[in-house]
C-alpha cells in the first residue's frame, strides 16, 4: 500500500498552518474593509462550465482539468474546479442575485485542482484566494481590486513585487487586434515553437506570453495589443493607471501580459514576485465584460483576481511564530490532576490559551512541557493551594512565584497586575 500523498498535493501541517492562518485572516480582513462579501462555490461542476467559461481554448480546460462522470448519471461529466470565477458567477445567476442589487463585490478562499506537471510553486491541489467585483464597468473597480491585492501583500509582509498590466480590447476592438497580430506572426509562423503554432489557430494572444527565449524574442518586435484598441478601452486603460498612480500602487504596462483565458477584456493583470523562481505569479486577473451575460445573466461589466495561496506564502518566507499560549497548568501530584484540568476549563472559556499534561508526567517534566510552550505562565496546582482555593502563578519570564485566587489569576494573564 502507498500510504504517500498523491503527486502535486501537500499536507499543511501544525506548524505551517500558523502562517496560513495569517494569510487567511489578512485576507479576510481585508476583502471585508472594501466591501467584499464571502462566497464558497462547491468544488466540482458540470465539466461544461469551464468549457463554456474559462474556454475551450485555455490550457487549464484543454489539459488540466480533472473530471470524472457518475456511474448512475448516463452521460454526465464533472470537473474539480480548476478555478473559482465560474463557480461564483454561476451561483450568483443560479440564486438569481441580480434581482437583489446589480452589483456584487465577493470574495473566496478554497482549493483548486488541475492536472498539472508538478514542481516548485505548481501544484495538482492549490488554493486560491480571490475577489470578484460583478456588475459595474467603472475602471476605478479595476483598480481597487490590484490596489486591495498590493495592500494584502504589505499586510502580510511581502515587499518584493512587480504589477504588470495591459489591455486585451472589447468585443468591438479585440477582432481587429486579434487579426493584426495573426498578420504579424504569420510570416515567421515555422519560427515559432510548436506550443505558439498551435496558439496560433486557438488563441493567438498567447503567442505573447510563450517562455520559449527564441518566441520571447520574436514577440518583442509584434504589435502590442495595448497600442491597437479602441478610443474607449484606451481612455478606459488611463483611468485604471491614473488609479494606480494616486493610489501609490507601482505597475509597468506590458504587452505580454495576455492571461491564459478566453473571458477576459480590457484590463488585465499579473502581481509576480523575483522571490519565486520559475513558478514566479502570484496573482492574474482581469475584467470580463461578457461572461456573465455569456453564462446567462444580465450583460454586466466585472472584473477580479485570483492569487495562488502557496505561492505568497513562498513569498512570506519563513519565520512567522506560531502565538504563545497564556499558561501552562501543571499538577504537582496525580490527585491534583481533575483540579487542574477544571482551572484549565475555566481559564479556556474565559479566553486564554493554554494546556495541560495529558501523559502522567512527572512534575519536572510538567515544567519543562510548561517551558516548550512558550507560555508566559505556569500555574501550579498541589495541596496547599488546592485547600486555600488558590493557585501558584509562575511567570516564566522572570521566574517570580505567588499565590492567587483563579481571578486574580485570570487579571495576570490578561496582563492586570491585581
Ligand atoms: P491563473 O488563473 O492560472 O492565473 O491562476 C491564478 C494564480 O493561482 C496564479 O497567479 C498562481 O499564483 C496560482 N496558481 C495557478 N496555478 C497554480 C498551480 N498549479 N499551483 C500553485 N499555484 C497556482
Amino acid at each position: 500500500m502507498n500510504l504517500q500523498a498523491p503527486r502535486g498535493t501537500h499536507d499543511v501541517l501544525p506548524e505551517e498552518a500558523v502562517r496560513w492562518r495569517r494569510l487567511e485572516e489578512a485576507a479576510r480582513a481585508c476583502f471585508e474593509r472594501c466591501g467584499y462579501e464571502e462566497i464558497r462555490p462547491p468544488l466540482f461542476e458540470h465539466a461544461a462550465l469551464y468549457f463554456k467559461s474559462s474556454g475551450e481554448t485555455s490550457d487549464i480546460v484543454r489539459k488540466e482539468m480533472f473530471t470524472f462522470g457518475d456511474p448512475n448519471e448516463e452521460g454526465a461529466s464533472f470537473a474539480l474546479r480548476p478555478e473559482l470565477t465560474p463557480g461564483v458567477i454561476r451561483a450568483l445567476v443560479e440564486a438569481d442575485l441580480f434581482k437583489k442589487r446589480g452589483f456584487w463585490k465577493l470574495w473566496y478562499l478554497g482549493p483548486a485542482f488541475r492536472r498539472e506537471r508538478p514542481q516548485k510553486g505548481r501544484f495538482r491541489q492549490f488554493t486560491q484566494l480571490g475577489v470578484e467585483a460583478v456588475g459595474s464597468a467603472d475602471p476605478l473597480v479595476d483598480a481597487e481590486t490590484m490596489i486591495l491585492f498590493a495592500d494584502l501583500l504589505g499586510m502580510v509582509g511581502v515587499r518584493s513585487w512587480e504589477l504588470r498590466i495591459n489591455s486585451m480590447g472589447c468585443g468591438g476592438c479585440r477582432g481587429a487586434c486579434r487579426e493584426a497580430l495573426r498578420r504579424a506572426v504569420e510570416p515567421d509562423l515555422g519560427r515559432f515553437c510548436q506550443d505558439c503554432r498551435s496558439r496560433f489557430s486557438r488563441n493567438v494572444f498567447r503567442v505573447l506570453d510563450c517562455k520559449n527565449q527564441a518566441c520571447v524574442e520574436m514577440a518583442a518586435r509584434l504589435p502590442a495589443t495595448a497600442e491597437r484598441v479602441c478610443a474607449h478601452c484606451r481612455a478606459h486603460m488611463e483611468s485604471v493607471e491614473n488609479a494606480l498612480r494616486r493610489a501609490d500602487v507601482p505597475y509597468r504596462v506590458d504587452p505580454r501580459i495576455v492571461r491564459g483565458l478566453d473571458y477576459y477584456t480590457r484590463t488585465v493583470y499579473e502581481f509576480s514576485s523575483p522571490a519565486l523562481g520559475s513558478q514566479d505569479a502570484l496573482c492574474g486577473g482581469g475584467r470580463y465584460d461578457t461572461l456573465v451575460g455569456d453564462m446567462g445573466g444580465p450583460c454586466v461589466g466585472s472584473v477580479g483576481f485570483a492569487a495562488g495561496a502557496e505561492r505568497i506564502l513562498m513569498a512570506m518566507g519563513e519565520g512567522t511564530a506560531p502565538r504563545a499560549p497564556d499558561f501552562f497548568a501543571v499538577a504537582v501530584a496525580e490527585e491534583f490532576r481533575a483540579d487542574v484540568f477544571r482551572l484549565v476549563t475555566d481559564l479556556r472559556r474565559a479566553g486564554f490559551s493554554g494546556d495541560m499534561d495529558f501523559e502522567g508526567r512527572s512534575i519536572k517534566a510538567q515544567m519543562r512541557s510548561a517551558n516548550r510552550s512558550g507560555a508566559r505562565y505556569a500555574l501550579l496546582l498541589g495541596p496547599q493551594e488546592s485547600a486555600r482555593g488558590m493557585v501558584r502563578v509562575k511567570d516564566m519570564k522572570d521566574g517570580t512565584e505567588r499565590d492567587a485566587t483563579p481571578e486574580e489569576a485570570k487579571a495576570i494573564l490578561s496582563g492586570r497586575r491585581p
